[in-house]
């Protein structure tokens, strides 16, 4: 599988960019192309690819290099030590001349842009990572297993968490249950910082966790994922504690005939912008456009954030192997909000699987 995306990249490089070398040096897109996660912190990590001789060579931190070695086979390997000048050793490894380098322009600090300047002084750079973008959008079912057990695992600790929500307790306290039973589940990490909100804090599409008691009658927003070989859940889910009244009801009702609205509209084809629109239109005919200040959804994958955005614009069309969020939401300052996310795939054969089970009737605790 990894010898596979390489000889994608390579070809992309020789045909499309021209370019004589490659330096790939996002985390994540190393993993993507070799196996190997690590994270080198400020250390020199980089994945180069020669497009001449199709020679890929990893550059490690020292003190990985074992662990690399059991897991990657590229062409080379060649450790790095912390006493050592990353570039130097670059240089030693790497033709004289060159004109053209690939890279990451988003990754790619400007510091480190100025020391592969000072070694090749007339190469010009060109932007890899649009091509490595669209490729991870099409997930393989290899890829969708671990996201599959990130939301497993989600949402058991979310139902584990629930039963335990009693009033006065803060949200602060409820995120550190809520994430010591992600972890005892086996995940790897937090997808992100876990989002518990009540109450008026609620009506925040992107607020914190923070020391307010949760009280009788309010909302409490759950926005969680977790991370398991590197891929991404990312769910959300809203609940009222002790009795509804009807405002709550008829915001969770429209909140989630969005949702559903949306998942329905999902087909091989359709422009993106055709999922966000079914949610928007509805949620407009009630009356709450101006609430729903966001876009439906996004992909996840390796990054929580990635391609597709699925936005009213988007006029890109929807791929088997697409893997994204749906997560329509009402935001009204004073009340409170509620968002519902599920995780959608469309398989390699085109088929629409909601791949988030959590039930999204509204459940008072
Ligand atoms: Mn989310
Ligand atoms: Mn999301």
């Amino acid at each position: 599988m990894f010898l596979k995306r390489r000889m994608k990249l390579i070809s992309h490089l020789q045909t499309d960019l021209n370019v004589d070398v490659a330096l790939i040096i996002f985390p994540l897109h190393i993993y993507y192309f070799t196996g190997f996660l690590s994270d080198p912190h400020e250390r020199f990590f980089a994945l180069v690819v020669d497009t001449k001789t199709e020679k890929t060579t990893l550059f490690v931190p020292a003190l990985d290099i074992e662990a690399a070695r059991q897991v990657v086979d590229v062409n080379e390997l060649i450790p790095i030590q912390d006493s050592e000048n990353p570039y130097h050793i670059l240089k030693n490894h790497l033709p004289n001349e060159l004109d053209s380098i690939a890279v990451e322009k988003s990754s790619l600090s400007f510091l480190r842009y100025e020391h592969l300047k000072a070694l090749y002084p007339d190469a010009t750079f060109v932007n890899v990572e649009h091509f490595i973008h669209r490729e991870r959008m099409r997930k393989s079912p290899d890829e969708i297993q671990h996201v599959k057990k990130a939301i497993e695992i989600t949402e058991q600790g979310l139902k584990n968490t629930i039963e335990k929500v009693v009033s006065g307790l803060t949200e602060l306290q409820i995120k550190a249950e809520l994430e010591y039973q992600l972890t005892m589940l086996g995940s790897d990490g937090l997808a992100f910082d876990t989002v518990v909100l009540s109450g008026d804090q609620s009506a925040l599409p992107h607020g914190t966790a923070s020391h307010r008691k949760v009280n009788e009658g309010d909302f409490l927003l759950f926005d969680v994922g977790v991370r398991v070989n590197g891929y991404h859940s990312d769910i959300t889910r809203t609940f009222v504690v002790g009795k509804s009244n009807n405002k709550q009801k008829e915001i969770y009702e429209i909140v989630k005939n969005a949702n559903e609205r949306a998942i329905e509209r999902v087909e091989v084809g359709i422009p993106l912008k055709e999922i966000d629109i079914a949610a928007r239109e509805y949620i407009a005919e009630k009356g709450y456009d101006q609430y729903f200040p966001h876009r439906i959804g996004h992909g996840l994958g390796l990054d929580v954030h990635e391609l597709p955005s699925i936005h009213q614009e988007n006029e890109e069309k929807v791929e088997a192997g697409f893997l994204f969020t749906i997560e329509p939401g009402i935001y009204i300052l004073g009340i409170g909000g509620v968002r519902i996310e599920d995780n959608i795939y469309v398989t390699e054969q085109g088929k629409v699987e909601i791949l988030t089970n959590y039930p999204k009737t509204l459940i008072e605790i």
